[in-house]
């Protein structure tokens, strides 16, 4: 029976992020992976293959609605829908490879086949060629997520979809009903309303993006209904029908005014919950809680001490980026180190465009806690780099705390927002103010103008507006 000092159940951005650190920590490393491909939802079916569709219905969009203006003509513009789907599979299937090249690299052990759990230190794989049992000092839970639904619906796979059906459709829908105006909704709603979709997005909350700071979700509102996608906020879904050809939907509004909604296909993206089907956690004696989640402590340990958990089957948010710091930590506490994540500063973003990109507290919450704050706002019309881009939605808030002028929040609404908030990050990470961000010399004619800029207006001294 082969042993290891780790191994880690699950190869999404969690657990191969987590089997490259310990193998990088001397440790000898297991990974079991029970698809054929590694890098899990978000290399298969979700991070990647969104931004490609995103990135491909992009470049459609502009070159019909912004080339002209650009002084760029072309014969007319078509899409070649198969085309686009087969281009993201390309960038999927590269974007696995380099995974499995990683694994090599770091002489890691890679089990294909379903991992569950014998005991707390066995294992056994299951593939269709063989079973196995391995013996593991720790083990890493990286199990992730899949898509939640609604007790009265039925998802068909056909008519009925998740994500997962979106990112690989034969044809681009004539009307495209999306429930929940959460992440997926409105990236892949932006995606197919591009293309020519009809979308409306139904959204129980009052606002889309309610997570998030109510300022973005208003922008971002206002920016894909000039776009064309259509918003029932406050609609409660009572029932999704797949008809043959088609879908309907009935939604109450908060009067209980009912709407009947039909179209092609019917995206549900209500979120998605922790996967630990058949992994015998009870074998281990590992403990869930009532959410499916695997319960562990500050140290992202389970209840049996040799047993950790990582990445979206844990408490938190369900990032790539989040599970991937989640497994740098766990390995290098199983090593003997001291490693620690600041939640409040892991980003959260939308790759909708305009983008939207946010970390920190927002202005919601900094009100209910009754903090002491002060907000800086800049638009990005006021900037020549969004002028000359075409790029003039949005703007940046930052949000500051009125005695110490540090930087509490940064919420960023525009043309490469995701790329902008890093400098949030990298200012809250080292705890800087305002000022100090404002005293920072940034590149013109660039999009980060507007972070400098709102930084100056804390204090009521933005020079471009
Ligand atoms: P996963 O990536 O879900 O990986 C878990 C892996 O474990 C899977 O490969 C699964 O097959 C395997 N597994 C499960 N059980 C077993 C078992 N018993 N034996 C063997 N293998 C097993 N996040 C972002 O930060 N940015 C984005 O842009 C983004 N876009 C997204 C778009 C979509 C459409 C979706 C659906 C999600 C997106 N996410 C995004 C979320 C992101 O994909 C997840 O947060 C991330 O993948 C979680 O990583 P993980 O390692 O915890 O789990
Ligand atoms: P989400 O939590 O972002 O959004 C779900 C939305 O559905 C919410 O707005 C919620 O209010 C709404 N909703 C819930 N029940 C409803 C109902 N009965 N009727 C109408 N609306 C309802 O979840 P998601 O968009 O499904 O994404 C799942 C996870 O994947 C998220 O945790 C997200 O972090 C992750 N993800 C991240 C990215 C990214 O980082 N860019 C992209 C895609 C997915």
């Amino acid at each position: 029976m082969s042993t290891y000092d780790v191994t880690v159940i699950g190869s999404g951005p969690g657990g191969y992020v987590a089997a490259i650190r310990c193998a990088q920590l001397g440790l000898k490393t297991a990974l079991i992976e029970k698809y054929n491909t590694l890098g899990g939802t978000c290399l298969n079916v979700g991070c990647i293959p969104s931004k490609a569709l995103l990135d491909s219905s992009h470049h459609y969009y502009d070159a019909v609605n912004h080339f002209e203006k650009h002084g760029i003509e072309t014969s007319e513009v078509k899409v070649n829908f198969t085309q686009m789907i087969d281009r993201k599979a390309e960038v999927v299937s590269q974007t696995c490879s380099g995974i499995d090249f990683l694994m090599k690299k770091n002489n890691i052990d890679v089990y294909n086949g379903f991992g569950s759990f014998v005991d707390a230190t066995h294992i056994e794989i299951a593939s269709e060629k063989k079973t196995e049992t391995i013996e593991s000092k720790h083990t890493i839970i990286a199990t992730g997520s899949k898509p939640s639904s609604l007790p009265f619906i039925s998802i068909d796979k056909k008519r009925v979809i998740t994500s997962t059906e979106a990112l690989s459709l034969k044809e681009i829908p004539k009307k495209l009903l999306v429930i929940g105006g959460g992440v997926i909704g409105l990236e892949l709603g932006q995606v197919y309303s591009r293309l020519g979709s009809e979308v409306s997005v139904i959204e129980y909350m009052p606002k889309i993006i309610p997570g998030m700071d109510g300022m973005l979700s208003k922008e971002l509102q206002k920016s894909l209904k000039k776009q064309g996608m259509k918003f029932f906020t406050g609609h409660k879904v009572t029932s999704v029908e797949n008809t043959g050809d088609s879908v309907t939907v009935m939604a109450d509004n908060k009067k209980g005014i009912s709407t009947e909604f039909n179209a092609d296909y019917c995206l549900i993206a209500v979120g998605r919950k922790p996967y630990t089907d058949k992994l015998g956690l009870e074998k281990a004696g590992v403990l869930a809680n009532d959410k499916g989640q695997v319960e562990t402590n500050g140290y992202l340990q389970t209840n049996i001490p040799n047993i950790y958990a990582i990445g979206d089957v844990v408490k938190g948010a369900m990032l790539a980026h989040k599970a991937e710091e989640e497994g740098t930590l766990v390995a290098e506490i199983i090593a003997g180190q001291k490693p620690h994540i600041d939640y409040n500063l892991i980003p959260g973003v939308v790759y909708t465009w305009p983008e939207v990109a946010a970390v920190g507290k927002t202005e919601e919450q900094l009100k209910e806690s009754g903090v002491n704050y002060k907000v800086g706002s800049f638009p990005m019309r006021a900037l020549g780099r969004a002028r000359a881009s075409m790029d003039i939605d949005g703007q940046v808030k930052v949000l500051t705390n009125a005695d110490t002028d540090e930087i509490l929040g940064m919420h960023i609404i525009g043309a490469r927002a995701a790329d902008m908030i890093a400098e949030g990050v990298i200012a809250m990470e080292f705890r800087a103010s305002a000022e100090d961000v404002a005293r920072s010399s940034h590149a013109h004619p660039s999009y980060t103008e507007a972070i400098k800029e709102a930084c100056l207006a804390v204090d009521g001294r933005a020079i471009h507006s």
